[in-house]
This record gives structure tokens, sequence and C-alpha cells, in this order.
């Protein structure tokens, strides 16, 4: 059996979620044998998202225009797509200020009035803009979910729903 083609990457959000699947050492080795990254920028440089590939494993929200591009190319090009972790799921923790009216003067305060401030727009999870196959929750998820969700890539099937978010903003 092939082992399946995989893209790991992320949007708006902190890469705790992508650092957790990169701290499974132990099981890494075995993580490697059933799955071809072809797309992990955070651990390896060069990778071109050019080709299909069977499932992406997305970390992040959604916030602005280059996330939605990236996304879309993800989901374009995935026959499987997993929002991975509470920022993907629920926006986490780039969508907790979204509540608050003064949004541009938070960035003003952060960047200042000489900085050209990025385009971006509250930040969402992925399924408020593409088809979400399957979630793993946890901000990070917990090790097991990591290796729940690889060896259900694996044999063709899909890790099973759970839901119990830390923040769901
Ligand atoms: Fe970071 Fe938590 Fe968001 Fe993962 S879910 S990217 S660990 S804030």
């Amino acid at each position: 059996m092939r082992p399946m083609k995989v893209a790991i990457t992320g949007l708006t959000a902190c890469s705790g979620c992508q650092l957790t699947l990169l701290n499974c050492e132990d099981e890494l080795p075995e993580l490697l044998g059933l799955c071809e990254l072809v797309y992990f920028p955070l651990a390896e440089s060069g990778n071109v998202l050019d080709a299909q590939f069977d499932a992406a494993i997305v970390e992040g929200a959604v916030s602005t225009p280059k996330d939605l591009e990236l996304l879309f190319s993800l989901r374009n090009a995935a026959r499987v797509l997993v929002a991975y972790g509470t920022c993907a799921l629920f926006g986490g923790v780039a969508a907790m200020n979204n509540t608050i009216s003064c949004r541009r003067d938070l960035l003003q305060t952060v960047f200042g009035d000489a900085v050209q401030l990025p385009e971006s727009f509250a930040p969402a999870p992925l399924a408020n803009y593409v088809s979400v196959d399957a979630a793993v929750t946890g901000c990070p998820p917990e090790k097991q979910e990591i290796m729940e969700l690889v060896a259900a890539l694996a044999a063709g099937t899909l890790p099973p729903a759970r839901c119990y978010p830390v923040c769901t903003e």
C-alpha cells in the first residue's frame, strides 16, 4: 500500500498544534512510514504546494486574504481536509477579539500609526469558508489524538469525532 500524501500547515495561529506533532519523537518514525509529507513548511523548507494529495491537516483561523487563498488551495488539492486544533475549529485565540468594537484601535495600539495595517478581517474557523471532513480538538491536541488521526487517515477512514474545546471564541 502506498503511503498517503499529506500536507500539514497553519493559517493564523501560534504553530503550537504543528509543534505538538513534531514533538511526537517516539512515534514519528512510524508516522513517517504511513505518510509522505508533501508540504510541511514548518518542518521543511522548499516545499511547493502544487500536487494533489490525500489529506491536508490545517492549523489556525482564517484572518487574512492570504490565509483564505492558502485554504482554498489546500481544499482543492486534498481529498480530506482536517481542521486541526481549536483555532482551526472554532477561531480560537485569533478570534477572541472579534466581539471588540475597537478592533482597529487595538491593531493601531500594537502596530502604531506609522505602520501599514495588515489587510485582515475577523478571524474565523475553516468551516466558515470550506467543507471540513474531520476535526481534532484541543489547544493543542493531545498526542493520542494525533496518532488516532494519522492511523485513521492511513486506513482510509476518518478519526472519531470528539468535541471538548478549551477555548471556543
Ligand atoms: Fe496555538 Fe492552541 Fe491555536 Fe493550536 S489551537 S494554534 S496551540 S492557540
